[in-house]
This record gives structure tokens, sequence and C-alpha cells, in this order.
């Protein structure tokens, strides 16, 4: 179904005079009201993702607990959602810890993963009683088995591995191959001699495995293979006292960005992982490990829509006209580190037909900042508010401060109701650090 529903969150409406509402309220007036841009997060979106995949994982293997991955976007307000919904947290670093305990969060449903964790943030995590530490290293093994001790304490971990399965995205997105900086290998044997280390660690339990292949992930069959592939190989480490209470087939699961995308649905997801868990645990006489699932782009990406205002236009002649707006790479660095697509919508003209192809430009100082190569547009003119729907993850998330814009607001959208969670940055916060 080529629809622009299939990237717009599910309060956002467009009506007859073409106007784009999110939550009830009117896009015009968010982008008036605090400056653009701005990236708008629709609380329904949010709460409805988080419902479905506890209700579509439960429903077919009951006890699973999700995990929301932080990385893709985090703030205290955001946290406090997450655990009224029951979801458990994936950190990746000392400040996503932070924010979990700053919103008090429950720190025995947090999982800290990272291929690098620092001394610094492992004693952090160890001090505050995180729930599992998934580590990803020998380093890291020796390390934590050492800051546990002298903290007088048995850290719960799980180990990650590695199982060379290819999920078919972008390069920089996939994390499960034998060339990787995550995890350890099955295949060259540092899975094998980590468990063995772990289990042998003093001071670590080891409660299980995690893998992740990488993001996104538009088919169920790495999920399957990779699932199947690291439960057998759990299976070998049973004599020698590896009880896998717990299995993680990580995040990864897909979302549409262009109105084309058909990405599988939670419950076609749920299937395959619960579905490759029974039939292989059943074969191999395993008994069923907790499950633990990691979405973190499914939950927040359909939730975002960015609004920005127009600017220049620079139209060449026989080559491209190009709308620039007040945001950008700074905000939304995926186009230009993983030739990201998005739709563009004319906040307030979207009835209108498309009558002209341009490309979204932002404010930087780089020829590769582009938002959107070749779209279709009604005529844009400067003030126009445009929306990028799908852009509530991994773009505040890695938003920087180059060229010294200030970074934006949040604001969170529910029933003709907005509520800022996030204010811009002011000159002045980003100078705050500097002596
Ligand atoms: C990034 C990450 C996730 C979440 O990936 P999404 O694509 O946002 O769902 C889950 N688990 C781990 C270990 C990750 O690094």
């Amino acid at each position: 179904m080529m629809s622009l529903e299939n990237v717009l969150p599910d309060s956002a409406e467009i009506d007859s005079q073409g106007q784009l509402s999110i939550g009830g309220c009117l896009a015009v007036d968010l982008a008036e009201e605090h400056g653009t841009p701005v990236y708008v997060l629709d609380e329904a979106t949010i709460r409805n993702r988080c419902r479905e995949f506890v209700s579509e994982f439960n429903r077919l293997y009951p006890g699973t607990q999700v995990l929301y991955a932080s990385k893709a976007y985090i703030n205290p307000a955001l946290a406090r959602i997450f655990n009224e919904e029951g979801l458990g947290l994936d950190v990746v670093s000392g400040g996503e810890l932070a924010v979990a305990q700053a919103a008090g969060f429950p720190l025995e449903k947090v999982y800290f993963h990272g291929n690098n964790k620092t001394p610094a943030e492992l004693e952090e995590a160890v001090a505050q009683g995180i729930g599992r530490v998934v580590v990803d290293s020998f380093h890291e093994l020796d390390l934590l088995n050492r800051i546990a001790g002298e903290a007088g304490k048995v850290q719960d971990i799980l180990v990650r591995v590695s199982p060379g399965i290819d999920p078919h995205t972008h390069a920089y997105t996939t994390t499960g191959i034998i060339d990787s900086k995550f995890g350890f290998s099955i295949q060259t044997g540092d899975a094998e001699r980590a468990i063995r280390q772990a289990l042998g660690a003093a001071n670590l339990k080891l409660r299980g495995l995690h893998f992740h292949l990488g993001s996104p992930i538009f088919e169920l069959e790495p999920y399957e293979a990779a699932t199947d592939l690291v439960l057998r190989f759990a299976a070998g480490f049973r004599e020698e006292g590896l009880d896998l209470e717990e299995f993680s087939p990580g995040g990864g699961f897909a979302i549409a960005y262009t109105r084309d995308q058909e990405p599988p649905s939670v419950a076609d997801y749920a299937g395959a992982i619960v579905g490759t868990m029974e039939s292989t645990c059943e074969e191999l006489g395993l008994s069923r490990p907790k499950l633990l699932v990691e979405p973190g782009r499914s939950i927040i990406g359909p939730a975002g829509v960015a609004l920005y205002r127009i600017g220049a236009i620079k139209d060449i002649p026989g080559v491209r006209k190009y709308v620039s707006v007040d945001g950008g790479m700074g905000d939304n660095i995926r186009p230009a580190l993983y030739q990201a697509s998005y739709e563009v919508i004319s906040a307030g003209k979207g009835n209108a037909s498309a009558t002209e192809t341009v490309t979204i430009a932002g404010k930087y100082c780089e020829s590769g900042d582009v938002l959107a190569s070749d779209i279709s547009l009604p005529t844009a003119e400067p003030g126009d508010v445009i929306a990028i729907p799908a852009s509530g993850a991994y773009c505040p998330s890695m938003a920087s401060n180059y060229n010294l814009n200030p970074r934006p607001p949040m604001v969170l959208v529910n029933d003709g109701h907005s509520r800022l969670i996030r204010r811009r940055e002011s000159y002045a916060d980003m100078m705050l650090c500097d002596v």
C-alpha cells in the first residue's frame, strides 16, 4: 500500500484544508509556538508501539521482557513513559544510564551494552546495581570481574555473540557478521572461549546470551537463522554449566521511512523469533529461556516528525532546485551518514498537488547536507513549514552542534496538547563547557 499513512504517526491527520496535525495539534502552530527546527513526538504512537511489542511477544511467548534501546532517543520524560509501559532499557553509555537513574527507572531492568565500556562506566553500573552487563570483549570480562570483586558483588551478565549472519542492511548498521567490532564471534571460537571464561569468573554470573544483527532489518529469515544458530551453540555448553536463562535476539526491527516501504509487523517478527525458539529448543531438549527483545527505532521512529521552515530557494535550470531549511545534518545526520531516504510533506499545503521536484538542503556548511533529494512538493515558498516523518529515531540522539547551531527542542503531543520535554539549546548552553 503506497500511502503516506505508512510513515506518519498514529494520530496524524491531513485535514480538508491540507493542514497536517499530530496529536491533535496543527503542525504549523507547533512550528510557530516552539520555533523551527523542532521535533514533535506523538505520545500515542510511542505507547501504542510499546504495547504492541509487549502484547505480540507475550501472546506467543509469555514472560518476554521488552527493553527499549535508549540510543534511538531517550530523555527523562520518555524514560518515565517506557517505565509506565512496563519496558526495561538498553543503555550503551554512562550518560544513558544517568538518564535512566534521573528518571527513577528501576535499574534492575537496565541492560548495559557496548563494545568498549570504560572502567568508570562499569564501576558506576556495578555500584548502582544495574540489571545486566552485556559483555562484549575479553578485556571487559577481566575488567568487570575485577570491578565486581572490588565492589563485593557478583554481577549478572549476558555474553554478546556474533553469529556471522548478514541481515542485508547498510554496512554501517550491520553488526552480527564476522567483520564487526561487536561481540564474540562464534566462527572464530572466541564465543566459546568467552563462555568458558565467564563461567569461571568468580564475580560474574552468566545468565544467558545476546546477539544483535544490525538495523533496520526488513527480513525475518536473518532472525530465524541466527536464533537457531545461537541456541544450538548454547546447547553445546550445557555440560559445562551454561544454564541459558535468558536469550536476546536484539533489536533492529524496521519501520517505513518512505511510503513504498512495507516492513514486517511486530507480530511477524514475534512469530519468526518465537517459532524458531520453540522448534529449536524442543529439538535440542533445551528448557525455554526468558526472551528479551530490544526495539529502539521501531518504537520511537514512527512517533517523530521533524518540522523545518523553508528559507532560501536556489533554482539551477536543468540541474536541480535546492530548497533550504533551517535545520539539516546537525539534527538529522542519517541521509549524510548512510543515504537514508525520507518523505517530505508541506505541513500547510498537504492536499495541494505536487508541482515540482526539489532537493531539501540543510543550513550546514557541507554540500552533503541534504535531507531529501528529488522529492515532489507543492510549490515551495520561503516561510512554508515542511514536515519530515519517521524522524524520531537516531536523529535527535545523533544531533550535534556543528556550525554551532543549537540543537532543536523536543515536543510531546497528545490529545490536542503539546508539552515541551526538551527546550531548544541556547548559545549560552553551547558555551557552558568552554573554559
Ligand atoms: C542499537 C541496538 C538495538 C536497537 O536497534 P533498533 O534498530 O533501534 O531497534 C538493540 N540492541 C542493541 C544491542 C543495539 O546496539
